[in-house]
């Protein structure tokens, strides 16, 4: 699957039994429909993460095309707080994308994630990456 941003191949994480593609380019993530509900683990609580979301008619943002069906994605505004969040929604009920930081943020906002395991994936996510640059720096040294 390509990345909806910069169209580079994504790559496959798995976290809980859940596949996330993630664009090592520019740090989003694709969940396809209803991993998100599988990540969160709490049904109750990804619901209403999910009647949260409302469709953005304003959005100054440019639309992206879904990575599954290459139609442009609906503007979602997730809950209400300020500033707005914005993520990415194939009309066709494919997925859900989040720009990088975008699903942390919702997390954050939403108070999921109590235990920590997504964040922790996610922050092991990221500082591998770092990581690899960094010991790939030690060697050229
Ligand atoms: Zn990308
Ligand atoms: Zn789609």
């Amino acid at each position: 699957m390509d990345c909806p941003v910069c169209k580079n191949a994504m790559i496959t994480l798995e976290l809980k039994e859940v596949e996330i593609d993630h664009c090592t380019e520019c740090g989003g993530i694709w969940l396809d429909a209803g991993e998100l509900e599988l990540l969160l683990g709490e049904p109750g609580k990804a619901k209403q993460l999910l009647n949260s979301f409302r469709s953005s008619t304003d959005s100054k943002e440019k639309p992206r095309r879904c990575p599954i069906c290459d139609r442009k994605m609906q503007k979602i505004i997730v809950g209400t707080s300020k500033p707005t969040l914005l993520i990415d929604k194939c009309r066709r009920g494919d997925g859900l994308w989040f720009d990088k930081g975008e699903l942390k943020d919702i997390l954050d906002r939403a108070k999921l994630d109590k235990d920590s395991k997504i964040q922790k994936f996610l922050a092991e996510m990221f500082s591998h990456e770092q990581h690899n640059s960094e010991s790939k720096a030690d060697a050229e040294n």
